[in-house]
């Protein structure tokens, strides 16, 4: 941190004291990772510096030859992970991605059908306090309550009486594999397009570990730095030229104006990293260590939504705990556990206190937890939600946590 140290004390100051607090706690967001030296290094580059509106050969800007090879090399480098025929790698994030999509699509006031916020869905996929749910007609459908996995047949009911334009298939908080084969079939029959937002899943796909959604849905839309582990943005792949054109035109001029080449390149380095045979061998231990953080809450008295996980994340019930989500996330906190509060299905307080709690084991991983330490940050979050008022227990277990931290340390050798 030579020159932000020497021009600005401040912001240095920040970014010391988030690296501290980074590797002194265990990173269980499931939407969060822990992006490679590599990485890092493109997005804090000199290409920050190139205005480059348009696509590479076709730029409204001189000088453009060397950030058009980044954008070829990220953009051949995508379509080769998820064998898809094109790929746009420009939306600054997963929601800009999820715009441009709808943008490309369809028009405002149409129907579209996605998962419900409060069935694990994203924001983007049609709520009310988003674009998505002001622009369009949003409807949505969800999980079984018994079963709580996706109700495909109900899913179809919904889709033949409210005749959607877009079908929505993807979620930021549900712990089971989709069915895509299935949704397409669904949104075929009923004259949709199917538009996938795999965000939560992109390393899942990447490496076969989560069925691929790019050979069924008319659109697929990510972000980059979930369990993909690349910088924070979005990226639209597709098999049709004709929804490709129209997705360039909805991204620039349609809804950005100048990439950012910088995170472009740090896309490019993260797809590359992703090709690699290490970056299988990471998912396989993702999805392994996301068991072994259920069973241990389980084992600990808590019960998973539809109980357990086939990817990264787990949600978490905390009814048997009687603590709610916002309460358990401040105290895991006080133990070294950073979560999220979640709302789960059926859930009858609000968004802001919640019943639930949602884990993922991507960027732990990352630094190197073992299936048994998952397993171990299990008990733990399960002791500390059914110890709240126990201080020596808690202490207990900051101490575990500790320890777990030690043995597996964050950016070695980076020195802020
Ligand atoms: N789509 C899904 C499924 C997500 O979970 C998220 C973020 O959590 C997004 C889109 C939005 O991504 P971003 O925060 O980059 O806009």
């Amino acid at each position: 941190l030579q020159y932000v140290s020497e021009s600005d004390p401040e912001v240095a100051d920040v970014l010391r004291a988030e690296l501290g607090r980074q590797r002194t706690s265990v990173e269980l967001i499931a939407s969060e990772n822990f992006t490679s030296p590599a990485v890092m290094e493109a997005m804090g580059s000199v290409l920050t510096n190139k205005y480059a509106e348009g696509y590479p050969g076709k730029r409204y800007y001189g000088g453009c030859e060397k950030v058009d090879i980044v954008e070829d090399l990220a953009r051949n480098r995508a379509c080769k992970l998820y064998g898809a025929q094109f790929a746009n790698v420009q939306p600054h994030s997963g929601a800009n991605a999820n715009l441009a999509a709808y943008f490309a699509l369809i028009k405002p006031g149409d129907t579209i059908l996605g998962m419900g916020l409060d069935n694990g869905g994203h924001l983007t996929h049609g709520s009310p306090a988003n674009f998505s749910g002001k622009l369009y007609h949003a409807e949505s459908y969800g999980v079984d309550p018994e079963t709580e996995v996706i109700d495909y047949d109900a899913l179809l009911e919904k889709a033949k009486e409210v005749r959607p334009k877009v079908i929505v298939g993807g979620a930021s908080a549900y712990p089971r594999t989709i069915d895509f084969p299935r949704m397409a079939e669904i949104a075929h029959e009923v004259g949709a397009y199917l538009m996938v937002d795999m965000a939560h899943i992109a390393g899942l796909v990447a490496t076969g570990a989560h069925p691929s959604p790019v050979p069924y849905a008319d659109i697929t839309t990510s972000t980059s730095h979930k369990t993909l582990r690349g910088p924070r943005g979005g990226f639209i792949l597709t098999n049709s030229e004709e929804l490709f054109k129209k997705i360039n035109s909805a991204v620039f001029p349609g809804s950005q104006g100048g990439p950012l080449m910088h995170v472009i390149a740090g896309k490019a380095v993260a797809f590359g990293e992703a090709l690699k045979p290490e970056f299988k061998t990471y998912i396989d231990h993702v999805v392994e260590n996301a068991k072994a953080l259920g069973q241990g809450m389980t084992d600990g008295g808590l019960r998973l939504v539809s109980g357990g996980t086939d990817n990264h994340l787990c949600l978490v019930d905390l009814t048997p705990a009687d603590v709610t989500g916002k309460d358990a996330e401040k105290l895991l906190e006080r133990v070294g556990l950073t979560v999220n509060k979640n709302t789960i299905p059926n859930e009858q307080r609000s968004p802001f206190v919640a019943s639930g709690i949602r884990v993922g084991s991507a960027a732990a991983t990352t630094r190197g937890f073992t299936k048994d330490d998952f397993y171990e940050v299990g008990l733990c979050i399960a002791g500390t939600v059914f110890n709240a008022d126990d201080d020596a227990k808690l202490a207990d277990i900051k101490k575990k946590v500790d320890a777990m931290l030690e043995a597996h340390p964050l950016y070695p050798g980076l020195e802020y």
